[in-house]
């Protein structure tokens, strides 16, 4: 008497399918012929436990076994592995093992379950492209159109994609029977690849293009203008939608995605949507007050009032003269760091100044002691 497929998975009658599917992996890794060679008791497991789990992931199956018994589900199945298709097929669409075991059959079969992995699924569009660009902080505050010159693989135009001969016809592929994809038999394992013949592809064509090589795309020089907007960060990518590689067999293509860098500006600095410049004030503007200019990024250098008794380092603020607001309108700030020059070489007469200059501070700090708390002056 066979053992029941509930307990043969470990779990009970009411498990879910994460359940089952869990429990099965588990097992199955565990008693696996490849990582058992030889054993004859493992082998033997293996197989119930395949049994049990093609059973119990199946909802129809499982009502059946649950109605049944195993003579419910048993009925032309044939068993699991065999020697390659019927086992396999006997199951039909019940179990998809690629799906159960994933990374599983990467570790088990090595290469092979890479080939499996990357090429089993059919593309459905072109591949991505990605550039780079380089741009001046001038053209990210004004936006530019940029011409942007590269090479990439499009549908091929003689055969619109398909990859056949103008006039010549696709057949259905004969090995995989226009499915694309085989069963292979890998020891007690049988699993479903990529068709070797198609490509997965599911047809050939009968008279390859010429132009393409019956590949239905060439690699060809492109050309596109991209707007690049306004107040563009560093390291903003764009993305150009269906302008990347070709589909295959005249797909959509995929997108083009632009990434944008920005030159650093020897005058300005850049944060966010501010941007800084830098000014130099004589100590006598510093300290009397006055007014500076500075350059803004828009070209029109800006006038900016220098308060009396300014200190080296201060920050003063411009509104709405740094970078345009990506997002939203109006622009940043320009903030200009205050620099006090201390001049280096003195003439003789403003030497003579600054010495008088000098005596009246300390008549001043001497008087401090006294009359500076008696009038209240700092
Ligand atoms: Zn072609
Ligand atoms: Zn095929």
């Amino acid at each position: 008497m066979a053992e029941d497929y509930y307990s043969l998975l470990g779990v009970a009658r009411n498990a879910t399918d994460a359940e089952i599917k869990a429990a099965y992996r588990k097992l199955a890794m565990k008693h696996h012929p490849d990582r058992n060679p030889g054993d004859k008791a493992s082998e033997a497991k293996f197989r119930t436990i395949n049994d049990a789990y093609q059973a119990l992931s199946d909802p129809k199956k499982r009502k059946l076994y649950d109605q049944y018994g195993e003579a419910g589900v048993n009925q032309g199945a044939g068993g699991f592995g065999g020697q390659g298709g019927p086992g396999f097929e006997g199951f039909g669409q019940g179990v998809d093992v690629n799906e159960v075991f994933g990374d599983l059959f990467e570790n088990l079969f090595g290469g092979q379950g890479g080939q499996r992995g990357g090429g089993g699924r059919r593309q459905a569009r072109g591949n991505d492209l990605k550039y780079e660009t380089t741009i001046s902080l001038e053209d990210a505050f004004k936006g530019v159109q940029l011409p942007l010159h590269f090479q990439r693989v499009e549908s091929c135009g003689t055969c619109h994609g398909t990859g056949g001969k103008p006039g010549s016809g696709v057949k259905r592929c004969t090995q995989c029977r226009g499915a694309g994809r085989v069963q292979v038999s890998q020891g007690f394992f049988a699993m479903s690849q990529t068709c070797p013949r198609c490509g997965g592809e599911g047809q050939i064509v009968e008279d390859p293009c010429k132009d393409c090589k019956g590949q239905g795309r060439t690699r060809k020089d492109a050309e596109l203008k991209v707007k690049i907007p306004p107040g563009i960060y560093h390291g903003a990518t764009l993305r150009i939608s269906g302008e990347g590689e070709g589909g295959p067999r005249g797909a959509q293509p995929g997108d083009l995605y632009l990434e944008i860098h920005i030159k650093p500006d020897p005058r300005f600095e850049r944060k966010e949507d501010d941007l800084s410049v830098g000014a130099t004030v004589d100590i006598a503007t510093a300290a009397l007050g006055g007014q500076t200019t500075v350059p803004t990024i828009d070209g029109e250098p800006v006038t900016v009032k220098i308060a009396h008794g300014t200190q080296h380092g201060a920050t003063l603020r411009v509104r709405e003269k740094g970078m345009p607001k990506l997002h939203g309108r109006g622009r940043g700030d320009l903030l200009v760091h205050v620099r006090v020059d201390v001049p280096r070489d003195l003439t003789s007469k403003q030497k003579e100044l600054l010495e008088a200059f000098q005596k009246t501070l300390h008549e001043e700090h001497k008087s401090d002691g006294v009359f500076g708390r008696l009038f209240g002056k700092d």
